[in-house]
Formats: structure tokens, C-alpha cells, sequence
């Protein structure tokens, strides 16, 4: 039996029925820019989130730029990430000509590790980002008090991470920006690209309307520079059909991971994920375990000879990649970052997956590892 990493066709044909009509009714208003489902959108979600606006945007990378961009990031300003994330964690402060400093991560979660955080402010920063890697809260306590103390806007990258709740409340509305992504893997995904923002902030947020239409307001009056950073109304559609259900997805990857839990106990060299105390929802985007030992690409390369998805979120942590050479940093700058690149591997976690699936994949990893 094959096993893809990710199957979005069983999700879509159940949605077709309803979704179809919607679709071709906002064609039929041939209203496509921003308008009442955007809106509607933003309305709901900043509500999913905790938060009280909310702002839809172009994609996840874009949603991180305008956050930065609403807090005048620029030229000469540093600020502060995890090397172990997606790109456009990092790739948006180079967007906006700033320099990206990276703290190291804990090792039990990927997530930036906190108590390394203050040692690496200087002058010069200007935000923190914390990444919520995976569907889980990224320790926000510390981090949340050392930001306040300095002064520092959090901007939370919680593209992995609609849902996720640290000590009971939901990421996104924790710091001063929370950015989400409807890339088409995401927990929530769309038909192409989108994001948005979340904000508490009244005055912050209507900035970030602002740029997300070319600085633009009233029309053609530019007193900022933003860019086409906008939402369509089509994903905005897709994702009201969508956002009903993010509930009962999320609970079936809770219940894969759960049964993945289970079924990879006891198989020497595989770590499955720890669950951390404060992060109260685990949303799943993915399901990394860890297999240490020089052996992660056997398993890898040995699954995908069964047939079984399986992939590696991130093999190259950002310190080492060639476009932040100017950066100076080295092999050995941040070791956990560097191990998580070298161990872990994602597995099939989409909510439509079968026990007779989850079986055959850890049935798999057993055999290679024995
Ligand atoms: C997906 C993702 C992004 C970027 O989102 P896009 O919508 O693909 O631009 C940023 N950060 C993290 C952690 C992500 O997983």
C-alpha cells in the first residue's frame, strides 16, 4: 500500500458540492479585489485566533513583510529568529533590507529557545519572531517578558500553527502581529496563495490595510510606500467553505498523532515528539519524530522505495545557507538546529489518513530500523 505525504483530493472532492456554487457566484460578481468575503474572512479567523482584526494578505512570506513593514523595519535594524524554519521567516527581514539574528532552538520542541533570546539584543533590534514550528506554541512566557522589556514588537510566525494554544490561548494574538499562511498544505489551505495578519491593535492594523494596497489612502494619496500585498476574493471563498471544518481536521491529525505515538513505541532510534507543558493545543501541521544515530536518510530513502511519503522540514539550517553567507556564521554556530536538520523526519499526518495507513508506515520504519 503507498502512503502520500499528503493527499488534498480526498478533502476537496468532500467540499466540492458546496464550495462549486460559491465559487462561481463570487464569478459571477466579477467582485475579485478585497470586498465583503475578505471581510467576512478576516472577521472569522481573527476570531479563530483571538485576535481583533485581522488583515488577509497575498501569502504567508508577504505576511511577515508587511508585519515588519508596519513596524518601519529597515536598513542598519536586526531581528531576531530561529535558524530552523521555513525561509520566509528569515527571507522577509532581507525583503524589508534588514539583517536576520538567529538564537538557537530546544531541542525537545524546534522552538527558538528563549533562554538564549536576551543575550542576542542589541542596539540595533527592532522585533523578535518566534516561529510556532509544526502546529506547536513556541514558549511565549519568557519570550513575551523579555520583548516587553526592551521594547520589542513580537511578530509570531504561526503559519504552521492556526488553532495552536499556548497555556489556553491561541497563537497569533499573543504578540503584536501573528502570521498565518493558507498555502495549500497548511492546516487551512487555499487554492494557490494567501495569508493574512492578525493584530490587536486598531491603529496598527489599519496601517497594515493600508500597505497591503500600495501605501494607498485615500485613493491615489500615498503618504507610505506599500505594494500589492492583497488577498482575492476567490481564496476568500474557498477558505469560508473551508473554515467550518478546521476544527474536525485538526482533531484528526490530534488523532493520527495519537495513533502514531502508539504504534512507534518501542522501535529503537525513533523519538517521537514531545508534547511541551505550555503548548496546550499541538495543531500538527506536521508529525516529526527523530531518528538519531546517522540513520534518518536510511529511513527516508528506504520509505520512499515502500511508496511512503515522508520529508524533511529543514535539511539545511538558515545560518548555513549560501544567500546569508554575508552573515558570517558557521558550522557549530547553533548545534540543536543543526542535529534537528541532520534527525528528524515528517510523516503522513493529513486528517483523511487511515489506521491501515498509519500501520503500514510504522510497520515500515520498524523493518528499516531493525
Ligand atoms: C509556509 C510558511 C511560511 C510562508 O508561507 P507562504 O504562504 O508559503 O508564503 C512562513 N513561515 C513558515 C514557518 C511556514 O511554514
Amino acid at each position: 500500500m503507498s502512503v502520500p505525504l499528503l493527499d488534498l483530493k480526498q478533502q476537496y472532492s468532500s467540499l466540492q458540492p458546496e464550495l462549486l456554487p460559491q465559487l462561481e457566484e463570487l464569478c459571477a460578481s466579477q467582485q475579485f479585489i478585497l470586498g465583503p468575503k475578505v471581510e467576512e474572512l478576516e472577521e472569522k479567523v481573527a476570531r479563530v485566533c483571538g485576535g481583533a482584526f485581522a488583515c488577509g494578505v497575498s501569502s504567508g512570506s508577504d505576511a511577515l513583510q508587511i508585519a515588519l513593514m508596519a513596524e518601519g523595519v529597515g536598513p542598519g535594524d536586526q531581528v531576531i529568529t530561529s535558524p530552523y524554519t521555513f525561509f520566509a521567516t528569515a527571507g522577509a527581514v532581507c525583503r524589508c533590507g534588514a539583517e536576520p539574528v538567529f538564537v538557537d532552538i530546544d531541542p525537545e520542541t524546534y522552538n527558538l529557545d528563549a533562554s538564549q533570546l536576551e543575550a542576542k539584543i542589541t542596539p540595533r533590534t527592532r522585533a523578535i519572531i518566534p516561529v510556532h514550528l509544526y502546529g506547536q506554541a513556541a514558549e511565549m512566557g519568557t519570550l513575551l517578558e523579555v520583548a516587553r522589556r526592551h521594547g520589542l514588537p513580537v511578530i509570531e510566525d504561526a503559519c504552521q500553527a492556526i488553532g495552536a494554544e499556548w497555556r489556553g490561548r491561541r497563537v497569533g494574538s499573543l504578540g503584536d502581529y501573528g502570521c498565518l499562511s493558507f498555502f495549500p498544505s497548511k492546516n487551512l489551505g487555499c487554492f494557490g496563495d494567501g495569508g493574512m495578519v492578525i493584530c490587536n491593535d486598531p491603529a496598527k492594523a489599519e496601517k497594515l490595510k493600508v500597505l497591503r494596497n500600495h501605501g494607498m489612502a485615500p485613493q491615489y494619496h500615498h503618504h507610505l510606500i506599500g505594494s500589492n500585498f492583497r488577498l482575492d476574493a476567490l481564496q476568500a471563498v474557498v477558505l469560508l467553505a473551508k473554515l467550518p471544518h478546521l476544527d474536525d481536521w485538526t482533531r484528526a491529525r490530534q488523532q493520527n498523532a495519537r495513533d502514531y505515538d502508539r504504534l512507534l513505541q518501542g522501535i529503537d532510534g525513533v523519538e517521537t515528539p514531545k508534547a511541551a507543558p505550555y503548548a496546550t493545543r499541538h495543531v500538527f501541521n506536521q508529525y516529526v519524530i527523530r531518528i538519531g544515530g546517522g540513520r534518518r536518510d536510511h529511513v527516508w530513502q528506504g520509505l520512499k522505495e515502500r511508496g511512503i511519503g515522508s520529508a524533511v522540514y529543514y535539511p539545511i539550517p538558515l545560518h548555513l545557507q549560501e544567500c546569508f553567507r554575508s552573515l558570517g556564521h558557521k558550522e557549530g554556530d547553533f548545534p540543536e538546529s543543526e542535529r534537528a536538520a541532520r534527525e528528524t523526519l515528517a510523516l503522513p499526518i493529513f486528517p483523511e489518513l487511515t489506521l491501515a495507513q498509519k500501520e503500514e508506515v510504522a510497520q515500515a520504519i520498524r523493518e528499516l530500523l531493525a
